[in-house]
């Protein structure tokens, strides 16, 4: 008799999440666990906007990580094309603008992945103050890691994977001693510790989210790490990217910044009332993130 597939998934996060279930979706009969310590809504997932653009990972080469972008785009896009009730699972095309302080756009290796790509008209770019000179527009997919989460857990569990959660590990060997066959590490930052990885540092990110309907396009100003992405609840204002900063509390000297950024590219947001404040630290590494090892590959 053939033996069944027994696979460990340390974290569950999005990353774990989505792996846990893209397993059990090609390998039906695998026996699939997660083992984590946090899930939805403490995951960092849950802190971001869940906006797709293509942000190339330290010095992982620029066509493995378009593929795997290209991967995620068209994957999203199959759960908006199949999907009659974007409110609830928080995926959704949302257009918007990417801008510049000159004319001379740099060339985008991804160009062909998204709906619309093109620079922007001159009538376009006069929407924005006279320091912005250019830009380019284009459908994103926003996947609210928020709505999302949830979903994908509930989807894993029918599917038959099981959750352990409150559960940190100090190492692997528990889990080689249960006889998993393949262990895939998917907690974020906390693989620093897990696999004593002092290459890992935290990239600190904070953002608002405030209540402004009348915003259905998103704006990102890359130079300055200046974002507004609408979610279909509240819209989220960033960002930061602290390299080694492992503060998790709300900065109140990020905030006035972030704000004056934000509202310096898109006035009218200066009126939107704010309803959270949230940290979250995206796991850094200066040399190539491995996304796939051992034929077990992260979803999204
Ligand atoms: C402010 C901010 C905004 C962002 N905006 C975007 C965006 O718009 N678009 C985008 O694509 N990305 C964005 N990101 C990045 C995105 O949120 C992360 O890349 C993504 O959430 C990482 O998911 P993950 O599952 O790898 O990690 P995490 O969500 O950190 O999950 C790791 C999991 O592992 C568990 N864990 C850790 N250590 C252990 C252990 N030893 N034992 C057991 N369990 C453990 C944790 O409890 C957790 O469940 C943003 C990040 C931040 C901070």
């Amino acid at each position: 008799m053939q033996q069944q597939l027994k696979v460990a998934i340390v974290g569950g996060g999005i990353i774990g999440t989505a792996c846990g279930l893209r397993i059990l979706e090609t390998l039906p009969a695998a026996e699939v666990t997660i083992f984590t310590d946090q899930v939805t809504p403490n995951t960092t997932g849950d802190v971001a906007a869940g906006f797709w653009t293509p942000v190339y990972l330290s010095k992982t080469p620029t066509q493995l990580s378009d593929s795997w972008s290209e991967e995620t785009y068209r994957y999203l896009q199959s759960i908006v094309e199949s999907n009659p009730t974007p409110g609830e699972n928080g995926v959704h095309y949302t257009p918007g603008y990417t801008v510049y302080r000159s004319e001379n756009l740099p060339v985008i290796s991804w160009s062909h992945i998204p709906i619309g790509f093109r620079p922007m008209t001159k009538s376009e770019v006069s929407m924005f103050p006279p320091e912005i000179k250019g830009g380019y527009f284009y459908v994103s997919v926003m996947a609210e890691g928020r709505k999302l989460l949830p979903i994908l857990m509930d989807k894993f569990k029918r599917l038959g994977g099981r959750l352990v959660t409150n559960r940190r590990l100090t190492s692997f060997d528990s889990l080689i001693g249960q006889g998993f066959a393949r262990i895939v590490n998917c907690t974020g930052l906390g693989a620093r510790d897990l696999c004593a990885d002092e290459k890992m540092y935290p990239i600190r990110g904070q953002v608002h989210r405030v209540r402004a309907p009348w915003m259905n396009f998103w704006l990102m100003d890359s130079e300055t790490s200046t974002y507004c992405l609408p979610n279909s609840d509240t819209v989220v204002l960033g960002g930061t990217s602290q390299k080694g900063n492992w503060s998790t509390e709300v900065s109140a000297v990020d905030k006035a910044d972030i704000l004056h950024r934000v509202t310096s590219l898109w006035p009218s947001l200066a009126s939107a009332p704010i309803v959270q404040d949230a940290v979250g630290l995206r796991p850094g590494r200066e040399q190539q993130q491995n996304g796939e090892r051992n034929g077990i590959k992260a979803a999204l």
